[in-house]
C-alpha cells in the first residue's frame, strides 16, 4: 500500500464539535476533535483504515492490553503556518519510534500509509482544530493495543492502531524544580526504557506523587545500577550547558528514550557550532562542575514542553540552583529557533515539516 493508493473510507460527524473550542482558553487533554483514525490488525494483517466521529470504544473486560499492558503510543503536533494551513512537525521520526516500541513489545509495524497518509488525512479534516495562536498547536495521539479477548498471558494477535487529536494551548514553560530519583528505576539495559510503551509512564506514577508532595515538578531518572548516571526527566530528555559546551545523556544503553525534540536541538546546536557531547553523565561531574561554575544552564525537551528550563536539581542534600532563565542564552536561542521551524516561519531546510 502507498500512500496515494491507500483507500480510508471517512465517516464524517453530522454536527461538528468546534464551537466547544475557546481560543482564549485551551485546556490541553480535555477536548478532542470531531474525528479519530481506527484500524484494526487481524489474522496477520492491517485492514483499511477508518475515519469516524470521535467516540467511546467498547471493548470486552477481557481485552488483552487492560491486563498485560501491550500499548504503546506516540506524541506528535501540528500547528497552524503563516498561511493558515497545517503543518505536521518530524512525523515520520514518530513512525519510525512507533515501529521500533511495536517490536519490542511483540506489536506488528504500522505501514507508512496508515500512520502517516492516516494522520495527514485526519488532520486535514479537522484543520479548524489546529488552532492558530503563538504556542497553540494540535496534539496528534497516535496508539496500539492490543485486543485479543483472552486472559491467558500470551502475546496477543489482534490490535488495534487509533488516531485522536486534541488542541493544545500555549505552554508556559515556568522553569522546572527536578528531584533526581536515586531510589526507583525508570529503565535498565535490555528493557523497554527505549520504547513508549504504556508501562514507562504507568510504573512513573508512584514515584512522581512523592515528589510533588515534596514540592518538585519531575523526576530525572538515574540508572538502575548506582543511582549514578543520569536518564531522562519525566517525558523530556535532558541537557546540561557546562564550559559552554552541552551534554546530553547518549542512547547506547537502550534505556533513554529517543526524542524527536532531542534529535532537533542536537541538530540545531551543531549547525550553530556549539559543542554537544552525546555520553554517560554522572551526578558527581554535574556537582563538581555546579562548584566550579560552569554548569549554567539545564533544560528538558519534548513534544509538549518543546524546550524547558531548569531552575533547580536536587540529590541527596545537594540543591543546584541555576541561573534565572533570562540568561540562558542557548535554552532561549533553541526555544525560539525551534519555534520558527515548528510554525513554518523559518524556511525547512531538515524536511522536518510535512503538509497535512
Ligand atoms: N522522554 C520521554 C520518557 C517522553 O515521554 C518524551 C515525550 N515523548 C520525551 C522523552 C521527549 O520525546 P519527544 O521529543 O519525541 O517528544
Amino acid at each position: 500500500m502507498s500512500v496515494s493508493t491507500l483507500d480510508i473510507r471517512v465517516n464524517k460527524v453530522t454536527k461538528s464539535r468546534i464551537s466547544e473550542l475557546n481560543h482564549d482558553n485551551i485546556q490541553f487533554g480535555k477536548l478532542y476533535a470531531d474525528h479519530m483514525l481506527v484500524a484494526y490488525y487481524e489474522n496477520g494483517a492491517w485492514k483499511q483504515p477508518e475515519i469516524v466521529p470521535f467516540e467511546n470504544l467498547s471493548l470486552s473486560p477481557a481485552t488483552t492490553f487492560m491486563h498485560y499492558g501491550q500499548a504503546i503510543f506516540e506524541g506528535v503536533k501540528a500547528y497552524q503556518n503563516p498561511d493558515g494551513d497545517p503543518i505536521i512537525f518530524r512525523p515520520y521520526d514518530n513512525w519510525k519510534r512507533m515501529n521500533r516500541s511495536a517490536e519490542r513489545m511483540g506489536m506488528p509495524d504500522v505501514p507508512e500509509d496508515i500512520f502517516i497518509g492516516g494522520m495527514r488525512q485526519l488532520v486535514e479534516l479537522d484543520k479548524e482544530w489546529v488552532p492558530g495562536g503563538e504556542g497553540t498547536s494540535l496534539y496528534i495521539r497516535p496508539f496500539m493495543i492490543a485486543v485479543d479477548e483472552f486472559i491467558g498471558v500470551k502475546p496477543a494477535e489482534k490490535f488495534m492502531f487509533i488516531i485522536i487529536t486534541s488542541p493544545a494551548g500555549p505552554y508556559y514553560s515556568k522553569p522546572v524544580s527536578i528531584f533526581v530519583q536515586e531510589q526507583y528505576v525508570r529503565a535498565f539495559p535490555g528493557g523497554i526504557g527505549f520504547t513508549k510503551a504504556a508501562g514507562n509512564y504507568g510504573m512513573s506514577m508512584y514515584p512522581t506523587m512523592k515528589i510533588r508532595e515534596m514540592g518538585y515538578d519531575q523526576i530525572l531518572w538515574t540508572d538502575g545500577f548506582e543511582h549514578k548516571y543520569v536518564q531522562e526527566i519525566g517525558t523530556m530528555n535532558v541537557f546540561f550547558v557546562v564550559d559552554g559546551k552541552v551534554l546530553t545523556p547518549d542512547l547506547a544503553a537502550g534505556t533513554i528514550l529517543e526524542g524527536v525534540t532531542r534529535d532537533s536541538v542536537i541538530t540545531l546546536l551543531r549547525e550553530k557550532g556549539i559543542t554537544v557531547e552525546e555520553r554517560p553523565i554522572s551526578l558527581d561531574e554535574l556537582e563538581e562542575a555546579y562548584k566550579a561554575g560552569k554548569f549554567t544552564e539545564a533544560f528538558g525537551t519534548g513534544t509538549a514542553a518543546s524546550i524547558a528550563p531548569i531552575a533547580e536539581l536536587t540529590f541527596h542534600d545537594t540543591h543546584m540552583k541555576l541561573p534565572a532563565p533570562e540568561n540562558a542564552e542557548i535554552t532561549n536561542w533553541l526555544k525560539s529557533e525551534l519555534s520558527e521551524i515548528r510554525y513554518g516561519r523559518k524556511a525547512d531546510t531538515h524536511d522536518w515539516i510535512v503538509k497535512a
